[in-house]
């Protein structure tokens, strides 16, 4: 929609037209009581392309339609997103995935141990770092291969597909053999070449949102993905930056049903990095159920107060097995079982 000023006249609105016309969309000449307002119907790349801002007697073009092609459920994609990871469903309305696991790979024992608790509370997915993305470049950054190796030998043994973060195109390769969702981390939402590369991977990919990212912004992200051909990403709600201190980051509840409204993936919430904080992560994870999302991912350990990283917001792994039940208790409430 391109709006004139009050003051443009005959042949400002003529020229804009003329240049619209160019590009063959159907042009509606709107006049009001104070200003004149064009549409354009068609493509509006080809819109934005014109500079119809630099115009005589243009005050402002508007885009009607939304950025993000691919992830918008108004295109062509109507119903829901909905698959399998090794025969769990992630996105049906009738599910809720528990994915869970510590931040990071710290040892083989360490990391058996909680695949071990999360299996048997019902966790759908193990999640679990091997290559971490850290504020500082002197905290510890994860095991890297080796922890690839570990979050194997843990499937093996429990069963749990493996959640890890791909931070590096270098290490597309090998974590692709390794794990069975690639995780792409809030600071590397925007990474659009790590995209890409993640894209062309075959395996679903768990999309966070970027810690000052906008709704627009996550979704154009999830279409650098999907247009490799990958129609298997999920994308995931982990707060956001805010003037609030109070927690970590401020889990922004509204995302989980605007997505759900204007996107056909599935959508899930991190209550751990979110709050950064344990005691806030049961009631915000029973608050995601609520909110219609599809699963939460948590951080859990055997021993949060020794963790490597993030233990302030890691469950108890005695705690584990109750918090997966009231949560799974608050699903059912919305009609979705564990799954
Ligand atoms: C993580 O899940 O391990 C992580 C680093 O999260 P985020 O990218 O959301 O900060
Ligand atoms: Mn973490």
């Amino acid at each position: 929609m391109v709006v004139m000023t009050p003051e443009a006249g005959e042949a400002e609105i003529a020229a804009v037209r003329e240049r619209l016309e160019t590009t063959g969309v159907h042009v509606l000449v709107l006049p009001g009581e104070l200003t004149t307002a064009i549409g354009a119907i068609g493509d509006p790349e080809r819109v934005a392309g014109l500079g119809l801002e630099g115009m005589a007697g243009v005050d402002r073009v508007v885009p009607i339609s939304r950025p993000y092609k691919l992830a918008s459920s108004e295109l062509a994609h109507h119903e829901p997103t909905v698959f399998a990871v090794d025969g769990h469903t992630i996105g049906a309305p009738s599910t809720f995935a528990l994915i869970a696991g510590p931040c990071t790979v710290e040892s083989r024992e360490q990391t058996l141990q909680v695949a071990r608790t999360v299996a048997a509370a019902g966790a759908c997915m193990l999640r679990g770092g091997a290559f971490k993305p850290r504020t500082s470049p002197f905290a510890f950054k994860g095991l890297g291969a080796p922890g690839l190796e570990i979050l194997a030998a843990a499937r093996e043994e429990t069963g749990l597909p493996v959640v890890t973060e791909l931070l590096d195109a270098a290490h597309a390769a090998l974590v692709a053999e390794h794990a069975d969702v690639i995780q792409i981390g809030a600071r590397n939402m925007q990474n659009y070449a790590l995209l890409e590369v993640a894209g062309k991977l075959g395996k679903p990919v768990l999309l966070k949102r970027g810690l000052s990212s906008s709704l627009d912004e996550l979704l154009m992200a999830a279409d650098y993905v999907l247009k490799e051909g990958n129609e298997r990403v999920i994308l995931c709600e982990r707060g956001i930056r805010t003037f609030e201190t109070a927690t970590r980051f401020t889990l922004d509840l509204s995302a989980v049903p605007w997505l759900k409204l204007h996107s056909h993936l599935p959508v899930i919430v991190d209550p751990s990095h979110a709050s950064g904080d344990r005691r806030l992560v049961e009631p915000l994870a029973r608050a995601a159920a609520a909110v219609g999302a599809d699963g939460i991912i948590v951080e859990v350990h055997e021993d949060p107060e020794h963790a490597l990283c993030d233990g302030p917001q890691a469950l108890y792994a005695s705690d584990f097995a109750g918090f997966a039940e009231r949560v799974a208790a608050h699903a059912a409430l919305d009609g979705r079982a564990l799954s």
